[in-house]
């Protein structure tokens, strides 16, 4: 069974049609990067896939557990128990500004308490070193690079085991320079085994790291397929036109 099997997804908003016929499947383990251009509808596939946006039409099942089945969504214990299985970490970090590094990491699994306040913070402790910034677990996001600050959205977004881990454009916020520092990270979670759908515009990236691409235009999934094929071998006119404006 794949982890996340998508059918048929629509979204719009309000005459725009944002998503038009989506589907594809994450297999379990894999690297799912999604790549087209500004605007289709990239964002929105994967606000949808965690209930951030409504869809309006089609299916999302995770696990076996329909989110929404053709355009109808589960009862609101079921959507929790679904989206509880997802973590996503955004462009823009969304760490809360307030709180340091750690109690940005401790925050929603104390407020969930399905640990124990000492295993949540053996967790936090666990997953800063993991993204080599236990250093940092005292501070305030505001004292970090952006490179650091994506690293800690990304341990804060494994603090609740997630079975799959969603990145939109994780290091377009970035100066080139910390691009880096969150890909390897990305990179070594991959190599773990960690199921991730990550929409990205480093071609190298998801060359070297993705199982499986999809590429998006104008709310539609117009090709998908390995790397090597994608990439070097493009099948569909638009995923050729979009490649040469970029590689
Ligand atoms: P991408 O991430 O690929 O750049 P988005 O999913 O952000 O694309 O946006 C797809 C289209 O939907 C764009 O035309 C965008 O302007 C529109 N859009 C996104 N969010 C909203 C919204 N909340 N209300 C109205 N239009 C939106
Ligand atoms: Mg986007």
């Amino acid at each position: 069974m794949s982890l996340i099997q998508v059918s048929q997804m629509k979204k719009s908003f309000g005459s725009l049609d944002v998503l038009k016929n989506i589907n594809f499947e994450v297999e379990r383990s894999q690297v799912v990067a999604v790549i087209g251009p500004s605007g289709s509808g990239k964002s929105t596939m994967l606000r949808s896939l965690v209930h951030l946006e409504q869809i309006d039409g089609g299916s999302i099942c995770v696990e076996g557990d329909y989110l929404a089945k053709d355009g109808v969504y589960a009862n609101h214990q079921t959507l929790k128990r679904i989206t509880s299985k997802m973590g996503m970490v955004f462009q823009h970090f969304n760490l809360f500004p307030h709180f340091t590094v750690k109690e940005n990491l401790e925050l929603a699994p104390k407020y969930v308490k399905r640990a124990s306040a000492g295993e949540i913070r053996h967790k936090s402790a666990d997953l800063l070193e993991k993204v080599g910034l236990s250093d940092k677990a005292n501070e305030y996001p505001s004292r970090l690079s952006g490179g650091q600050k994506q690293r800690v959205a990304i341990a804060r977004a494994l603090m609740m085991s997630p079975a799959i881990l969603l990145f939109d454009e994780p290091t377009s916020a970035l100066d080139p320079e910390l691009t880096g520092e969150v890909l390897q990270v990305i990179k070594q979670l991959a190599e773990e085994n960690m199921t991730m759908v990550v929409v990205t515009h480093e071609m190298g990236f998801a060359r070297e790291v993705a199982d499986q691409v999809l590429f998006m235009d104008d709310g539609e999934v117009v090709e998908a397929g390995p790397p090597q094929q994608l990439f070097t071998n493009p099948q569909h006119k638009r995923t050729q036109a979009f490649l040469n404006t970029i590689l």
